[in-house]
């Protein structure tokens, strides 16, 4: 046998399965996703008031409109076509409890709807005329239906009406009233008919009203992209490519679009934006809506207006550059909108189509193309302050169990060498086998990519996979959280896999087995420490426990800022934020630096480059130097050691 002809035939086998297994994959995470987030409201239920309220309403009407469809089929008009056998005996008597308790839900829902709305009133919270019609609709539908039963029991007094709580309540009370059976039966069709018209105009106004995201909502649950969060989608095949970002609503993907209509307007987005909570004039709910706006006027009556330019139309050309990408709106959303993916697309837009961009913008890419950093430092300065530390520099052929990661913030910002020193300090104290790549290291791209140049960034990532290819390591350790995120979860899009951890699980895992021998505090912690989640080490990545493990080894005490773990708020410089010119009025950092100060913080620590700027610009800039310390987490884990 040619052995050609079996690798022939073998390879498609092989590639058919992974295709296989892929849509089996796929096809359990839409239904986890569905029963998890549309059935159970899992996320929706993340906020106490509103999710009960919504779940309320929710099984309310979905136990309402299968029971009344369950009833219809008994029905003359469907009698023979279709004749359930059901509900029948003890079943009718449960039946008829559960839709009692549905309305019951329902109205209670609609009632705590219209408190919130009227008394509480949310900040965030939008009121149009087709709220106040879903809710007056909702809590009419139960009313009459629970007064429809009451004149049925009035009239039939069947002996099951116990099973009927509130209709069995409610007939009491108008008989006690002085209502009489004949009278009870005479009203009934006229509510019979007001029951069944409200049920058909809630049909009928679901395209027209808020109501839609009956429909929408848990399509987009199920369709949206199953992305890793904080992994941007890759242009594939990018030197063909016709279309670089997104200049029309129509170049927006079908799932981006239903995305749009998706919404349902609620502002939780906007309650954590960072950029919105600091002033600035955006809001993410704010750039959906205008985008579904756009969508309908364009799409829906055409007439040439589809091919009208977003930004510099409804959407200034500005707006895309406020964003941080922080993730905190994606991971709210409760209809799973991602406004980062049409950020994303707009900024590729005016990166490579236009090139119409934010001059500071301009300059760090201009920097990452001619010097290979975001900083504009000669390429050669990379490594110039880690000569003297007597590093393993990798060749290719090398191997070596930990391939070191610096990453441009640690390689050039003054400040952040002096954590990647003692870092390595670290390491050679904890007789780790390492080394790093020298010269070879080029920047990961993430900031290309999150400011939209995808080509740059793909190049770039393209020449660190080569180096990375001819070199032999067990895993790469890199204190960048950017870094990070981008090796470990967007390298794979372009074909490399390799393990990467986050210095701070390293380290975690290695004080683990008392490598570090650091035995832990001493009993005296006079210093309160608090620790700042990256957003792209905690939320993206989930790493909240390491960081704060190896701060509990030091003699600080560890407080908790109000806004932290999953919830934590942005330091204001992902996304490429920490290049731009902002409004000294709505910086990000002073912000989180006003949650530092409020729990009367000594020492500010993180676990990320682009962090440590940010507090240490908004610590210099308030004068607050001699009373609060900005640290990384390896900082403190030095320090202890050289105690
Ligand atoms: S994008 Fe999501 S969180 Fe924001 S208003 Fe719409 S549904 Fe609510
Ligand atoms: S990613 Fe962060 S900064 Fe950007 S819109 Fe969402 S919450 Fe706002």
């Amino acid at each position: 046998m040619n052995p050609n002809s079996t690798s022939r035939t073998s390879m498609p086998s092989r590639l058919l399965f992974s295709q296989q297994s892929e849509k089996w994959n796929s096809l359990f995470s839409n239904i986890r996703s569905f029963l998890l987030n549309a059935v159970l409201q899992v996320r929706i239920l993340r906020k106490a008031y509103p999710g009960i309220m919504h779940f309320l309403i929710f099984w309310g009407v979905t136990i309402q409109v299968v029971g009344t469809a369950i009833n219809l089929m008994q029905m003359e008009l469907f009698v023979p076509f279709v004749e359930l056998p059901f509900p029948r005996g003890s079943w009718y008597l449960a039946y008829e409890l559960i839709m009692d308790l549905a309305g019951v839900a329902i109205v209670i829902g609609v009632a705590m709807a219209f408190f919130r709305r009227s008394v509480l009133h949310p900040k965030t919270l939008e009121s149009r005329w087709d709220d106040l019609f879903a809710l007056i609709l909702l809590a009419l539908i139960p009313l009459v239906g629970f007064t429809l039963e009451s004149l049925r029991i009035l009239t039939v007094e069947p002996v099951w009406s116990i099973w009927s709580p509130v209709g069995r309540a409610l007939a009491n009370l108008l008989a006690y009233l002085g209502m009489e059976a004949s009278f009870a039966s005479k009203l009934h069709p006229y509510f019979f008919w007001t029951h069944m018209s409200l049920g058909l105009i809630l049909v009928a106004s679901i395209p027209f009203t808020k109501m839609r995201h009956l429909i929408l909502t848990p399509l987009n649950v199920i369709m949206h992209p199953k992305r890793k969060a904080g992994v941007l989608e890759i242009i594939e095949n990018i030197e063909q490519a016709e279309l670089l970002g997104v200049g029309q609503i129509t170049e927006f993907s079908r799932s981006q679009l239903l995305s749009f209509d998706a919404c349902v307007r609620c502002g939780r987005c906007e309650e954590v934006c960072p950029a919105t909570l600091s002033g600035m004039s955006y809001s993410p709910r704010k750039f959906i809506k205008t985008h579904r706006e756009t969508m309908l006027t364009t799409i829906t009556y055409p007439n040439g207006k589809a091919e009208k330019q977003l930004l510099g139309g409804d959407i200034s050309e500005e707006y895309p550059w406020v964003c941080t990408t922080c993730g905190a709106c994606s991971n709210i959303c409760p209809a799973f909108v991602n406004p980062i993916d049409e950020i994303i697309d707009l900024r590729r837009y005016q990166a490579l189509t236009t090139g119409k961009l934010p001059k500071p913008v301009a300059d760090v890419l201009r920097n990452m193309e001619r010097q290979g950093n975001p900083w504009g430092m000669p390429a050669e300065e990379r490594i110039a302050w880690a000569n003297e530390l007597n590093i393993k520099e990798l060749t290719p052929g090398d191997s070596t169990d930990v391939l070191l990661f610096l990453g441009c913030a640690l390689a050039y910002d003054e400040r952040n060498k002096k954590v990647a020193q003692a870092f390595i300090r670290v390491l050679q104290n904890a007789d780790v086998d390492f080394a790093y790549l020298g010269l070879d290291e080029a920047c990961c791209g993430e900031t290309a990519r999150r400011l939209g140049h995808e080509y740059l960034y793909q190049m770039l990532a393209e020449q660190n996979i080569e180096v990375l290819s001819k070199v032999k390591f067990n895993r790469v350790v890199t204190q960048c959280p950017h870094c990070f995120n981008t090796l470990k979860n967007e390298y794979p899009q372009m074909g490399a896999n390799f393990i990467v951890q986050h210095s701070t699980e390293f380290l975690a895992e290695l004080t683990t087995f008392q490598s570090l021998g650091i035995k832990g505090s001493n009993g005296s912690r006079k210093q309160r420490l608090t620790f700042h989640d990256s957003c792209y080490l905690g939320r993206y990545n989930a790493i909240y426990k390491e960081p704060r493990s190896l701060l509990n080894m030091s003699n600080g005490n560890l407080v908790e800022m109000s806004r932290c773990i999953e919830n934590s708020f942005c330091c204001g410089g992902g996304g490429g934020q920490m290049w731009m010119e902002t409004d000294p009025n709505t910086r990000i950092n002073h912000n989180r630096l006003a949650e530092v100060l409020d729990i009367q913080a000594d020492i500010v620590t993180t676990a990320c480059p682009y962090c440590l700027i940010m507090f240490d610009d908004a610590i210099r800039s308030k004068g607050l130097s001699e009373q609060l310390q900005v640290l990384d987490v390896v900082e403190v884990i030095d320090a202890q050691l050289a105690k």
